[in-house]
C-alpha cells in the first residue's frame, strides 16, 4: 500500500480513480493507531470501493503548552493496521507541505467550540475546521468518518460540512474500547501502570451516570454531581471538565428531555484523557 506524501501526488491517484468510477472513503487521523482508528477503516472499505487514510499530527490543533512535540509516531505499525483493515493509501503530508510559511486562511466557529474541550484547548477547534478542510478539499472523498471518542469534534465537523456546503457525508462511528472500558487513544501509551489503572475511573463514572438516566433521573445537575464524587474518589484524577448537553447544538442541558452528550475530560496525571456517551430518552442507548 503506498504511502503519499504530496498534494500533487494525492490528486492524481484520486483523479484516476474517479474517472474508474470509485467510490472513496476518508479517514483523518493523528496516527499511532489503535482499534478505534481501524474500525473507522474498516465500515470505511464496506462502503467505498477505495478508502484513504490521512496521517498527520496537525501543529495547529495544539496549544504551545501541549504534546505536539511528544505525540506518539509509528508509521510502519500504522502502515500494517491501515492495510489489514482495507485501506488502499496513506497521505502523510510534512507540515510544510500542509501550511506555506505565509499561510493566513482559517475556518473558524463561532458556536459548538466554546464549551467542553474548547473551553481548556483555545484554538483547537480552528486548527481541527482548517486542516479537515484542507484536507476534505485535497481528497475529495464522498464520505468521511469520524470517532464518537471526539463527540465535541464530530458535531463540529457536521456544522462545518452543513455550513460551508462542503459535499461530503459524515459518518460518525462509536467508541471502541478496551476489555476493561478504557477507551482507547493514542494518548494511552502515557500512562504509567499505576495510572493505566486509575484512567479506569473515567469509563465506570460514566457508567454509573448512564445507569441513573435509564433508571429515570433526568437532572443533569445531578448526573454531573455523580459523576462528579465518583471521579473524585480516584486520587490520581483531576476534572477539567464534566458536561451534560444537547447532543447537537452542545448546549448546556438542564433536564434531560432530548438526546444529550454527556461527556468529560480528566487528566490522570499529566495525560488528559476524555470519555463521554449520548443518551436518548426513550432509547436508552449509548452510541
Ligand atoms: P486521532 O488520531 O486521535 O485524531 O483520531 C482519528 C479519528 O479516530 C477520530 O475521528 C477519532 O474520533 C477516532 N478515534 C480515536 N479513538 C477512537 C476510539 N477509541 N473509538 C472510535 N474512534 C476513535
Amino acid at each position: 500500500m503506498e504511502i503519499v506524501k504530496t498534494i500533487d501526488e494525492i490528486r492524481k491517484i484520486i483523479k484516476l480513480w474517479k474517472r474508474e468510477g470509485h467510490s472513496i472513503g476518508f479517514v483523518p487521523t493523528m496516527g499511532y493507531l489503535h482499534e478505534g482508528h481501524q474500525s473507522l477503516i474498516r465500515r470505511a472499505a464496506g462502503q467505498n470501493s477505495r478508502v484513504v487514510v490521512s496521517i498527520f499530527v496537525n501543529p495547529m490543533q495544539f496549544g504551545p503548552a501541549e504534546d505536539f512535540n511528544s505525540y506518539p509516531r509509528d508509521l510502519e505499525h500504522d502502515r500494517a493496521l491501515c492495510e489489514a483493515a482495507g485501506a488502499h493509501l496513506i497521505f502523510h503530508p510534512d507540515a510544510s507541505e500542509m501550511y506555506q510559511p505565509d499561510f493566513c486562511t482559517f475556518v473558524d466557529m463561532n458556536s459548538l467550540t466554546q464549551g467542553l474541550c474548547g473551553r481548556s484547548r483555545p484554538g483547537h477547534f480552528r486548527g481541527v475546521c482548517t486542516v479537515v478542510n484542507k484536507l476534505f478539499n485535497i481528497v475529495g472523498a464522498d464520505r468521511a468518518y469520524f470517532g464518537q471518542k471526539d463527540a465535541q469534534q464530530l458535531a463540529v465537523i457536521r456544522r462545518m460540512v452543513r455550513d460551508l456546503n462542503l459535499d461530503i457525508e459524515i459518518i460518525g462511528c462509536p467508541i471502541i474500547r478496551e476489555d476493561d472500558g478504557l477507551a482507547k487513544s493514542s494518548r494511552n501509551t502515557y500512562l504509567s501502570p499505576q495510572e493505566r489503572s486509575a484512567a479506569l475511573i473515567l469509563s465506570k463514572s460514566l457508567a454509573k451516570g448512564r445507569g441513573l438516566l435509564e433508571q429515570g433521573e433526568r437532572s443533569a445537575e445531578k448526573i454531573i454531581s455523580v459523576i462528579t464524587e465518583n471521579i473524585n474518589t480516584e486520587h490520581m484524577a483531576r476534572i477539567d471538565y464534566i458536561e451534560v448537553v444537547d447532543a447537537l447544538s452542545l448546549e448546556r442541558a438542564n433536564s434531560i428531555d432530548r438526546p444529550v452528550l454527556v461527556a468529560l475530560a480528566v487528566f490522570i496525571g499529566k495525560t488528559r484523557l476524555i470519555d463521554n456517551f449520548v443518551f436518548q430518552p426513550g432509547l436508552h442507548e449509548n452510541i
